[in-house]
């Protein structure tokens, strides 16, 4: 796995088989590692839905060859459908709010999409009810919705899921992961969980987003810069299956920038603020299982890592903590 030494037809084959790799920072007892999906073709885990997600679509019969994909996306998920809406013969418009990073949006472009701005007031609701007025308008149209749609967890229990498990040859003990719309997440627990009941899995979210209130956790509703995860209205997700979760781990954006400046200063991962989030989590979940405190059948925990830094340069990443805009 993880190599492509083979030529292939289409650039559609060289998604998915991200590395595994070993994380040097958690307790010497528990082995964590991260899978790295910024070795994606569009530099995103969403590559794995783009392609999954339209391929099924288009089988179904839900759009035809000629037709087009309207999705309202924070960016990632775009570049993802682009790729393969592009490749499989559809046309593909975004619908965006304002305050995602300018790099996606450019990428998205680049890919031959059009990308139609929602104000950021309006949030992510706002776009979701544009992107429906727009396929209405359309002859063969869908929207694909991510945050509802179960082909997004299918996506990843039929890839992300099997490939970790063959990597680590069964012995997963925990799986930790950043929840946007959950399907990352969903879709490797539930792989996981039908090979072993008792593995551990928890959610990551910024701290100020509402997904622990699934597990019926007290949060408080914040503003956070981590971008790619969190809810501010867990009604919305259709995805997030609470019986799949045994904890939700709330991390300051502070602690996620902090993790990613040490990630690329002390292991060379170029990741972004989702990442740091997820490293963190992934560390406090390892010393539980070291310290006895969380139970897991194996002293492995794997996260992902969702995307690349590169993509957020010019919100200034690498700069200060109070310099970067989120
Ligand atoms: N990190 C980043 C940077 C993302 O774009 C996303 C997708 N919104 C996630 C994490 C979370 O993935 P999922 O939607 O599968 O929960």
């Amino acid at each position: 796995m993880t190599t492509h030494e083979q030529p292939v037809d289409s650039v559609l084959e060289t998604i998915g088989r991200t590395p595994l790799v070993a994380l040097q920072d958690g307790p010497e007892d528990v082995q964590c590692y991260a899978k790295l999906e910024s070795f994606n073709p569009g530099a995103s885990v969403k590559d794995r839905i783009g392609r999954y997600m339209i391929r099924k679509m288009l089988e179904r019969g839900d759009v035809n060859e000629g037709g087009t994909i309207v999705e309202p996306t924070a960016g990632n998920t775009g570049i993802g459908l682009a790729i393969s809406a592009k490749q499989l013969g559809l046309d593909a418009i975004f619908v965006v709010p304002e305050r995602f990073s300018l790099e996606k949006q450019q990428l998205m472009a680049a890919l031959d999409a059009e990308i139609i701005n929602t104000p950021t007031d309006a949030g992510m609701g706002g776009a979701i009810e544009r992107a429906h007025e727009l396929a209405a308008e359309l002859d063969d149209a869908v929207v694909p919705q991510q945050f509802s749609n179960p082909l997004n967890t299918e996506a990843h229990y039929a890839t992300t899921g099997p490939e970790i498990y063959e990597a680590l040859e069964g012995e997963v003990g925990a799986v930790v992961a950043g929840c946007g719309t959950a399907g990352t997440l969903m879709g490797i627990a539930r792989y996981a969980r039908e090979r072993d009941p008792n593995t551990y899995v928890a959610a990551v979210e910024p701290e100020g987003s509402l997904y622990g209130e699934f597990l019926d956790e007290d949060r408080e509703e914040g503003e956070y810069k981590t971008e790619g995860i969190g809810t501010h209205n867990i009604e919305t997700n259709e995805l997030f299956e609470p019986d799949l979760v045994d904890a939700v781990h709330a991390v300051p954006d502070r602690e996620a920038h902090a993790e990613l400046e040490r990630l690329a200063r002390e292991e060379g991962h170029l990741v972004a603020s989702s990442a740091g989030a997820a490293s963190v989590a992934t560390k406090r979940v390892a010393r539980g299982i070291s310290e006895g405190e969380i139970d897991a059948p194996h002293e492995t925990v794997v996260t992902v890592f969702p995307d690349s830094s590169e993509r957020y340069l010019s919100k200034g990443i690498y700069r200060s903590f109070e310099e970067w805009e989120g």
